[in-house]
């Protein structure tokens, strides 16, 4: 099979013996793909510095089902002003590693990639916020088919209008007839998720406080659902922010 040349974000790698690495990449073309880098470990001739977490590179890989052959790997960018900053890094490493966990393989997703894509760039040029964070994980869920439920009760239907729903354990959102009990979200909080979807520019949409909490809790235990697992970089990012 010819090789064909993708444009990819490096969400993690890991050694393989002595000489090779394991690239999970994720790919404009075919979205999630993990890829055999012969030799990356031995020579950082072949590959350079291409390798490295949350880079942007362009790829040529013989593409077959399970390990791709990653066979060339050019840099586009490798975000030197988020490496210069624990912070940014561990937003970066965060992002990379949801979209590890949640995507599925071989699945093309571009506007998944768009959303990364825009994200690195923002923290590129500005310090990593948690309403950003917060961001980038709701418009990660929506473009998944994953997202709660934020207009009307995920039991009864019941558009939750201007009181707000209460969240359930397994993220959840219900009326306060379907739920006894539950964290409270606001209607603010509800409402400003949705202005979230309606743009795809970070920074546009100003959190308060309460929102950030609000739809942090939300958020987290929607992931959790998904993932069914804690993710390594949320460990990071609580360390460091
Ligand atoms: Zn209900």
């Amino acid at each position: 099979m010819h090789p064909e040349r993708l444009q990819a974000f490096v969400l993690g790698t890991r050694d393989y013996g002595d000489t090779d690495r394991i690239v999970s990449l994720f790919t404009l073309e075919h979205g999630r793909i993990r890829s055999f880098a012969r030799g990356a470990r031995k020579s950082r001739k072949r590959f350079g510095a291409a390798l490295e977490a949350f880079a942007r590179i362009e790829v040529q890989v013989r593409l077959k089902e399970g390990l791709c052959g990653l066979t060339q790997a050019e840099i586009h960018s490798i975000y030197p002003r988020i490496r210069g900053d624990l912070n940014g890094i561990a937003h970066a490493l965060y992002a990379c590693e949801l979209v590890e966990a949640i995507s599925p393989e071989g699945h093309p997703l571009p506007r998944l990639y768009r959303l990364l894509s825009a994200y690195l760039d923002r923290l590129e040029a500005t310090a990593a916020d948690t309403a950003e964070r917060r961001f980038f994980e709701i418009n990660l869920l929506n473009i998944l088919g994953y997202r709660p439920s934020l207009e009307t009760c995920s039991r009864c239907d019941t558009p939750f209008g201007g009181t707000g729903a209460l969240l359930s354990e397994g993220g959840e959102l219900n009326c306060r007839f379907c739920a006894g009990s539950g964290r409270p979200v606001s209607a603010a909080t509800l409402s400003l998720l949705l202005s979230c979807l309606a743009t795809g520019t970070f920074g546009s949409i100003p959190f308060s406080a309460e929102t950030t909490a609000q739809a942090g809790a939300l958020l987290d235990q929607a992931i959790a659902a998904q993932v069914g697992r804690r993710l390594k970089s949320v460990d990071f990012l609580q360390q460091v922010s």
